[in-house]
């Protein structure tokens, strides 16, 4: 009797009443139970629940609670046995650039400059083509969905066969196609891309997983005018904006020079910056500039081990979080990182700012984990949607074993997912209420076929770059 069915939980969602009427009726119908978890719910109240789990329905979270409840409320279609696991919200990488992955390891500890021009650039003009993106693509959804993280946001070329991965995949992202004043591998003129970008944008409108945005890539790369039609083409599909912004000293100073501002005040002078815009690094901001970014809702992208790595400076997260700005965490490129791993990018938030400033009581565990699942879901503007386990929301999920030895005894849940946890403990992954992960095995990706793939482009890339 399905009207009755909707008829109750339309009238009777408060929970004693529903406890009446399905003991009276029946119990409710779920299509996936997680029970017999910790549950790390990171929703405002940052409630932990010891043995408990969730119930999801046409791949939304419609109740958590205690494991003995859930069992009584629900006939689920499939129960998945949580224990000795974490349940909790998906990850969120707020930035990335997904394809580079085949470039993982190409050139390590080399000046930024002498990394582009003579690595870097020339395996982009003679590789990166849409076949290049898809695998590229497919390898970084794969390592990035097999260690927890369930949406991403990623900047590159042929996004719209990045966005068609990500969708195969099952996988949740915010895809930007990278927008750029000189020829780039898929367009060629300022033309070009903004007609493509705008089809990108209609094609993907509405999309349950994958929101399209444009992004242009930097203020130094993109002309003011560009930047004004980037952005007007974002609200004209009310999409994300996506940038990279204040990353190196350099760039700042460059900044200055020929706009006599700093970056963020030259996006700000053009009317740029607003409540979809993600900010990727802001390495180099003053207090004026972060509350700037502040009174227009700008969410912003902390790449620690990029940042690290490419010895581009520190970040003043801690500054960032106290004045209330949404801050999510990124890996940035594989190039770059050289992982797409999120669990290395909260325990390097978690100490990087600690060593800075001398003081250990600054983002602390639970922050820190934060940072990576609700703050991300802030940072990148999807946070009515993911980055906690709270009725309502889409059911993208982890569940992170506990019991090896790295993760024993456990005191404190949010202790071990900052300092212990390794991407290999993540057993489980959903999205939308999708298993993509179902006990350490990928159901959406083929990881053989895509892993020699990947081999292969290196073997052609190595052949390249030796001559
Ligand atoms: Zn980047």
């Amino acid at each position: 009797m399905p009207w009755l069915a909707s008829f109750h939980r339309g009238l009777f969602s408060a929970i004693g009443l529903l406890a009446m009427v399905t003991n009276v009726m029946g119990k409710d119908s779920a299509d996936l139970l997680v029970v017999g978890a910790t549950v790390v719910t990171m929703g405002a109240d940052r409630q932990v629940i010891d043995d408990g789990g969730i119930a999801v329905r046409d791949g939304k979270i419609i109740a958590v609670g205690n494991s003995a409840e859930l069992k009584d409320k629900f006939d689920a279609t499939r129960t998945l046995q949580g224990d000795g696991a974490v349940l909790m919200p998906g990850l969120v990488n707020a930035h990335g650039h997904a394809a580079m992955t085949l470039f993982r390891g190409l050139a390590d500890d080399k000046a930024l400059m002498d990394w582009l021009r003579n690595y870097i650039f020339p395996a982009e003009a003679k590789f990166v083509d849409e076949a290049f993106v898809r695998a590229g693509t497919r390898l970084g959804v794969l390592e990035m969905l097999l260690g927890g993280t369930t949406t991403y946001v990623d900047m590159y070329y042929f996004e719209d066969a990045v966005a068609d991965e990500t969708a195969k995949a099952g996988m949740r992202g915010v895809i930007g196609q990278a927008m750029i004043d000189f020829p780039a591998p898929d367009y060629k003129t300022w033309d070009a891309t903004l007609a493509g970008t705008e089809a990108f944008l209609k094609k993907w409108k509405g999309h349950r997983l994958i929101t399209a945005a444009p992004a242009p890539h930097a203020p130094y790369t993109v002309s003011s005018e560009h930047l004004q039609a980037a952005k007007e083409l974002a609200a004209k599909y009310s999409a994300p904006l996506i940038i990279h912004l204040a990353e190196t000293q350099d760039e700042v100073e460059n900044s200055k020079k020929q706009f006599q501002a700093t970056p963020t005040v030259h996006l700000d002078r053009l009317g740029f910056l607003g409540p979809n815009v993600i900010a990727k690094h802001v390495v180099w901001a003053t207090d004026e500039e972060m509350l700037i970014l502040k009174k227009h809702g700008v969410g912003i992208a902390h790449c620690p081990q990029s940042n690290m790595k490419l010895a581009s400076g520190i970040a003043p997260v801690p500054q960032m979080l106290k004045l209330g700005l949404g801050v999510g965490l990124g890996t940035d490129g594989a190039a770059s990182n050289n992982d797409l791993d999120m669990w290395g990018e909260i325990g390097t938030v978690a100490m990087l700012h600690k060593v800075n400033l001398r003081d250990p009581t600054v983002i602390a565990a639970r922050e820190a984990v934060a940072m990576a699942t609700i703050d991300g879901a802030r940072a990148v503007h999807l946070e009515d949607k993911i980055g906690s386990l709270e009725i309502g929301k889409e059911a993208d999920f982890i569940l992170v074993d506990v019991t090896a030895p790295h993760v024993v005894p456990m005191y404190d849940v949010y202790s071990h997912l900052a300092y212990a946890v390794k991407a290999s403990d993540v057993r489980t992954v959903a999205v939308a209420g999708k298993l993509v992960v179902d006990d350490r095995k990928p159901t959406t990706l083929d990881p053989v076929k895509i892993v020699a793939e990947a081999r292969e482009y290196r073997d052609r890339i190595r052949t390249l770059l030796a001559k």
